[in-house]
């Protein structure tokens, strides 16, 4: 067998060859006792042009294996080599029916920004937790947990869904209930929908906190109806959701809230074994110049004590020492309980699960399996980050019809928050803008930063960092852009324009209108047309639009046509519904958002 491009006629190896996806012609071809070149060879005559070190697709894979007449089964990165370390715990006894207690539920609070999210978090936390030793002052953990005379309480402290979708990614479900939280004065808003998406998505139960409602413009009413179009029906109203009506600021009604998710916790039956070896989740982790590695984890099952031998991720160890949320050292945790722990080798991945080893021996394998591996897949990833286009230049890549790789070093506080800005930033890629993280750590923008970003035309993202004055310095000197954000939103808002092209410095840009698809309908000739209402400003028909889609700039053109019931107008003002026509941009869909804006030149001055 083997075409006329296949030099070697090794034998091919008998049964299933396992290969892991994302290999390059140089590591897969020896696994098939044939070179690199022959396999390069063979996809050239297939019209497919790759180098030895280029990730293959599987079906350039399964193409070459094909032609030799190899059998071959293709696996994620470390699937196989994780399972066999997975044999290595022993955790026969975790599930027995007899053993298993009910624990504290755990709790994440989800909303639109400002709704009073991080107002209710230190309220139920100033008013239940008693301040440890650490001269009274609790620590952010990343969790806390509370106690009141009918149960105890777990809320993860990161409010928002981008922690949680985060850890869901990693396969870590750490939330039995979500709170909602929805301002009675300001209604249901894209995140409060984005919220309950990810909410029902992961199959968690939710109980709506209705704030704010000490507020004169405060209307529960409109807020429950705006509610039950999402399906979240009050029991008021026949339905069966939760709904607490509350005042974070006031302390009006956490009692209540906290009452009620006892109550849900009760009908979900959380239990768990206490005893035995303990396994959960990594909250968030970071260097500590003191410490070491210290890594929050949130314990599922089983009791962590100080001395067990634990693997989290890569990083492996014995518990040196373990804090719980109100600065206390403890010598036991369990489930349910949130606390860091010292000791680990390294600094471990935000949503990694960690478990009890059976012996410290155990640990140090599978965690050093473990790192080799990520070292490994990492260096990979290195060599295939190229000469990448600087910010402000990538709009004018993109028109020039180029694929532009846009490098980044990204630095942030904490490992969470590296998790989450990274992902976020892998969402915002599009087929004509590749993202490449030339580096990314937890700690201040660097010295060794600049080089790295020197070196490979990259830009510098901070989040919560910044850079020290010399690394400053040095950014100056080679002409390396650093930008750091303390919001989201707005590191992603910037790399979003950046990609649109409005980063373009002679132009500002006003909104002047934007609008909410409600519905699509399909015209014959003409195409999609967007029924729409007009939440704020003017939409004129003609003016320039964005049109996003759960915050991402899916299109940008022009307003083709405008309507309203048959009669085309030339503007529509807020709260009145339209129908809007766009030139060549028919993947329309309800939820998304229409924003017209104005560009004005600026003056140079
Ligand atoms: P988050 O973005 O959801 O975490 O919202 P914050 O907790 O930061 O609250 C945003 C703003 O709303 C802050 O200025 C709070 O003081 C205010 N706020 C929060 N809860 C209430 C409330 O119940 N009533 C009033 N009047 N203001 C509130």
């Amino acid at each position: 067998m083997g075409g006329t491009y296949i030099a070697s006629n090794a034998p091919v190896p008998e049964g299933t060859i396992v290969v892991e996806r994302g290999v390059s012609a140089q590591e897969f071809a020896p696994k098939l006792n044939r070179s690199a070149a022959d396999v390069i060879r063979f996809l050239m005559s297939n019209g497919e042009m790759v180098t030895a070190t280029m990730t293959l697709s599987d079906e350039q894979m399964e193409l070459f294996a094909l032609e030799i007449g190899a059998e071959l089964l293709l696996v994620e990165a470390g699937q196989q080599e994780e399972l066999e370390l997975q044999a290595m715990f022993d955790d026969s006894d975790d599930d027995i029916e007899e053993l298993q207690e009910v624990r504290a539920p755990i709790v994440t609070i989800m909303g639109h920004v400002d709704h009073g999210k991080t107002t209710l978090l230190d309220k139920i936390r100033n008013a239940n937790v008693v301040a440890g030793e650490a001269g009274g002052i609790t620590q952010h953990i990343g969790a806390y947990q509370v106690e009141i005379p009918t149960g105890k309480i777990t809320f993860l402290d990161t409010p928002g869904h981008a922690a949680f979708t985060k850890m869901r990614a990693r396969g870590a479900q750490v939330t039995d209930i979500v709170v909602l939280m929805v301002a009675a004065d300001d209604g249901v808003m894209p995140q409060t929908i984005e919220a309950i998406n990810h909410a029902k998505a992961a199959d968690v139960p939710i109980i709506v906190a209705i704030n704010k409602i000490d507020k004169e413009n405060a209307d529960v009413q409109r807020t429950l109806s705006q509610l039950s179009e999402q399906e979240l029906v009050a029991e008021s109203w026949g339905g069966d959701t939760i709904m607490v009506e509350m005042s974070a600021q006031q302390n009006l009604g956490v009692d209540d809230l906290l009452e009620q998710l006892l109550v849900v916790a009760e009908l979900e039956e959380l239990t768990a074994n206490p005893t035995g070896r303990a396994k959960g989740a990594v909250l968030e982790a970071n260097l500590d110049t003191g410490r070491g590695p210290v890594a929050t984890i949130l314990i599922d099952k089983g009791t962590l004590k100080v001395g067990d031998p634990i693997v989290a991720g890569g990083a492996w160890g014995r518990v040196r020492a373990m804090i719980d949320s109100t600065g206390k050292q403890v010598k036991e945790a369990g489930p349910s309980t949130p606390v860091q722990v010292l000791g680990l080798s390294s600094v471990p991945n935000a949503g990694d699960e960690f478990r009890v080893a059976p012996d410290e021996k155990t640990a140090r394998t599978v965690g050093e399996a473990r790192e080799q591996r990520q070292r490994l897949t990492a260096q990979r990833g290195d060599a295939r980050v190229q000469r990448g286009v600087k910010l402000e230049d990538i709009f004018s890549q993109i028109q020039a019809g180029e694929v532009a790789t846009l490098n980044l070093v990204l630095k942030a506080d904490v490992q969470g928050s590296l998790e989450a800005v990274t992902e976020s930033l892998r969402r915002l890629e599009r087929d004509t803008v590749k993202l490449a993280f030339v580096h990314r750590a937890v700690g201040g923008v660097t010295e060794n930063d600049i080089q790295l970003a020197a070196a490979t035309n990259a830009t510098i993202i901070g989040f919560n960092v910044r850079p020290d004055r010399k690394a400053r310095d040095m950014a100056d000197a080679e002409h390396v852009e650093i930008r750091t954000y303390e919001i989201i939103y707005k590191l992603l808002e910037d790399i979003e324009r950046a990609m649109v092209g409005l980063l373009a410095p002679e132009f500002e840009e006003v909104v002047t209108g934007e609008a909410e698809v409600r519905e699509v309908f399909k015209v014959p000739k003409i195409g999609s047309i967007a029924g729409c209402q007009v939440r704020s400003g003017v939409i004129t028909r003609g003016s320039k639009v964005r049109f996003i889609r759960e915050g991402v700039i899916i299109w940008k053109g022009a307003i083709n046509s405008l309507r309203r019931f048959k009669d085309d107008v030339r503007e529509v003002r807020e709260g009145f519904e339209c129908g809007i026509g766009l030139t060549d941009f028919q993947d329309l869909k309800g939820g998304d958002l229409i924003e017209t804006f104005e560009e004005r030149e600026i003056a140079r001055v």
